[in-house]
This record gives structure tokens, C-alpha cells and sequence, in this order.
């Protein structure tokens, strides 16, 4: 048996080693538990919402955990029979979507043979995009081909998104339909 000699002052220094070294290894032991703790302080009284990932047509469930109109979590949705909880390393980092810097938040036009971008707002924009459907379906609009009627045109197709979900891809379908569009496709199919 070796006897040691401590001074009062060691003696707290030792003591509080031993103490760091045990939380240490209390938490080396419990890895899991320390980090159910952080997610779980992390999102206490946060407001939880369903979504669906935007990025591919998989269509995972996430749930959006936001504080203070402010996201600050986001996970697989569980109950989802999609992705059962899981997400892709793309879906995992969605938050960003909301964080980047990058992210716009206006929208922006180009003008034809300009260099440069303009913010406009979405009645301005709106307009502009109906103004011109309007006007490109007008003039390429073709009534009867080869003695067949097929009022179609050609010159407009139109790609719906993954995160449109039924309603509005049959919504989108519709409208299309009705304005003679036949290139008509949709990114769960490409
Ligand atoms: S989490 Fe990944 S696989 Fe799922 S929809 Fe998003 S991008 Fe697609």
C-alpha cells in the first residue's frame, strides 16, 4: 500500500479531478442518454408540425420543430409510413433551408437580355407570369393537326415539384390540361 502526503490545497485538486473524470466516464457509459437530453431541452415547449421533405419525390415526413417563430429542430416523422422516422443525409439537413444566408426571400426578375436581377413582389410577379402564358399560349395554340382536333400547344411544359402533394399536382394537372399544355411532367417520375 502506498501512503500519501496531501496539503488541504491537493487535496480539493484531486478531488475535483476524480469528480470530472467519474461525469466523464458516467457519460462515456450513457452516450445515448446525454444526447436525449440536449435534443430533449432543445425542443421543450416547441411547437411540432408535420411536413413533407421538398427534395425529391420519395416524400419523407419530417416534423418541424419551431420556438419563437423560429425553426429549431428538425427530425424523421415516425408515425410516417414513408420513411418510418429515417431521413437521407439531404433530408437531415433541411433546417438549412430556413438558416442559409442564401435563402431568398423576395422574388426576383431577370429582364430579357439584362444582367441583372430586381426584387419584385408577388402581385407584380404574378401578373407578369399569367400576362405571359396568356400571351404564349395565344400565339402558339394549334386547334386541328393532320384533320384531328387537338387543341394543344407546344410551346409551354410544365414540371411540378415534390413537395406538391395529390390535391395540388391534380390541381396543376388541370389547369395544364385546360390551357392545352401536353408537356406535362412531374420530378417523382424523372
Ligand atoms: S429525406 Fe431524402 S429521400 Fe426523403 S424525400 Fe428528402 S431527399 Fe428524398
Amino acid at each position: 500500500m502506498v501512503e500519501m502526503n496531501l496539503n488541504r490545497r491537493q487535496f480539493l485538486k484531486l478531488s475535483g479531478a476524480a469528480a470530472a473524470t467519474l461525469a466523464v466516464v458516467e457519460l462515456g457509459f450513457n452516450e445515448k442518454k446525454a444526447y436525449a437530453t440536449t435534443k430533449e431541452f432543445k425542443i421543450a415547449q416547441a411547437t411540432v408540425t408535420p411536413t413533407i421533405c421538398c427534395y425529391c419525390g420519395v416524400g419523407c415526413g419530417i416534423l418541424v420543430h419551431t420556438k419563437n417563430n423560429t425553426v429549431v429542430y428538425t427530425e424523421g416523422d415516425p408515425d410516417n409510413p414513408i420513411n418510418e422516422g429515417k431521413l437521407c443525409s439531404k433530408g437531415t439537413t433541411i433546417r438549412q433551408l430556413y438558416t442559409s444566408e442564401k435563402r431568398l426571400t423576395k422574388p426576383l426578375y431577370r429582364a430579357p437580355g439584362s444582367s441583372k436581377w430586381e426584387e419584385k413582389d408577388w402581385d407584380w410577379m404574378l401578373d407578369m407570369i399569367a400576362s405571359r402564358t396568356k400571351e404564349t399560349r395565344d400565339h402558339s395554340f394549334v386547334e386541328v393537326e393532320q384533320g384531328i382536333t387537338v387543341n394543344k400547344t407546344e410551346k409551354i411544359a410544365s414540371l411540378g415539384g415534390a413537395a406538391l402533394d395529390n390535391e395540388e399536382t391534380y390541381l396543376l394537372s388541370k389547369l395544364m390540361r385546360g390551357l392545352g399544355v401536353v408537356y406535362l411532367e412531374h420530378q417523382a417520375r424523372i
